[in-house]
């Protein structure tokens, strides 16, 4: 009989567990009715009050591991949080998000478990056994494990399920004590790009590429790199959206040719960029050629504004191409955005 454990942790609020953590509930809450078998949710927080009211509905056995020293991530007190849920649980399959949090721990929980652990799993499922889904090879390749291994660990790439919302209510929460590690890290605070720069948002509904177009000479013969930056930096302030980029146009730095200062090769999506997972996808100047189509996978409606009427997205790798200048467009739509919001 296989006892499932979903291994969860709050978000910087303290109080609410993160996208991904509730993904990682989704999935435990399918695998234990697929296997008829116990859920068990572990909590890693300050206090674990308001989480656990927040999975009051989720059918769960919650246990919770709380105190000051688990505010922060740091190595020693997660693998301690971790290892001593799973001990509690006596967990034989153990979930947890594939976030930089789990990620840095989870292979360390699994050793001193003398279990065994898979990263970037994407679909559970399975009849006889538990079966797995990950993508290999640049995601060509869609492989299904199953192992015999105990305790299994399974680390959820985010995106692949939709994220638990039940109704809050009371819950009864088990406090599982951990001796506390000899501590040689303190956490001395967060340091990120201030609000607004941060370009890259895997939780955004919509993912917005930038091509090389934008930076080429325009019907008046000149470029206008200076509009363009401006013109994306509006839209994705206005719609939240999250930016990547062609290959052609990040490349360009390394060419002594006109870039947008804000992008780097982290924005990079297709074969030898990012594959990232959004409802909606627009391409802007980008031609949609198949090395770069390929970063699209996962994207769900595709849509692509091109001056090209012949351009990839229009062979069939759009579901809605405009062929149209996205300098016109972009600036059209960053107006209305505008409006929407006063
Ligand atoms: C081994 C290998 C790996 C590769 N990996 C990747 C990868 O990971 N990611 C990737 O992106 N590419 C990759 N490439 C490169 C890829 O094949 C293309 O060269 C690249 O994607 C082209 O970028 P682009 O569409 O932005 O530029 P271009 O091909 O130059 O297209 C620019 C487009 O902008 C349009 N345009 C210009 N002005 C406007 C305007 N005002 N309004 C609307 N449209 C306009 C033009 O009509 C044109 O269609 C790879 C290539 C190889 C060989």
């Amino acid at each position: 009989m296989e006892t499932v454990l979903v291994l969860t942790h709050v978000d910087e609020s303290g109080s609410a567990l993160t996208r991904a953590s509730l993904e990682a509930v989704t999935a435990g809450k399918e695998l234990a009715a697929q296997l008829s078998a116990p859920l068990t949710i572990g909590i890693v927080a300050v206090d674990a009050t308001a989480t656990a009211s927040s999975l009051a509905s989720a059918g769960a056995r919650l246990l919770a591991v709380t105190g000051e020293a688990f505010a922060q991530p740091r190595y020693a007190t997660d693998a301690a949080a971790c290892e001593a849920l799973c001990r509690a649980a006596s967990a034989t399959i153990v979930l947890a998000p594939g976030d930089s949090r789990f990620t840095r721990v989870a292979a360390g929980v699994a050793h001193r478990l003398g279990g065994f652990i898979d990263t970037h799993i994407t679909a559970i499922g399975g009849t006889e056994a538990v079966e797995v889904g990950r993508w290999f090879y640049r995601q060509r390749v869609e492989a299904v494990l199953s192992r015999d291994a105990r305790p299994w660990f399974l680390l959820l790439d985010a995106g692949t399920h939709a994220a638990f919302a039940g109704e809050p209510g009371p819950a009864q929460v088990e406090e599982v004590a951990v001796p506390l590690p000899a501590l040689r890290t303190t956490v001395s605070g967060f340091r990120a790009p201030a609000q607004g720069t941060q370009t890259i948002r895997p939780d955004a509904k919509l993912l917005f590429v930038a091509g090389a177009g934008w930076t080429k000479k325009q019907p008046d013969g000149q470029t206008h790199a200076a509009e363009a930056g401006q013109l994306i930096l509006g839209f994705l302030r206005a719609s939240g959206a999250s930016l990547g980029s062609s290959k052609s146009l990040v490349d360009q730095g390394g060419e002594g040719n006109s870039v947008l200062p804000f992008l780097t090769h982290l924005n990079q999506i297709g074969q030898t960029g990012a594959t990232p997972r959004h409802a909606n996808g627009l391409a802007t100047c980008c031609h949609g050629e198949e090395p770069h189509v390929v970063g699209w996978r996962f994207i769900g409606e595709r849509r692509a504004v091109s001056l090209d009427p012949n351009c990839g997205w229009a062979r069939g790798k759009a579901d809605v191409v405009y062929v149209a200048d996205a300098f016109q467009v972009i600036a059209r739509v960053n107006a209305l955005l505008e409006e929407k919001k006063t």
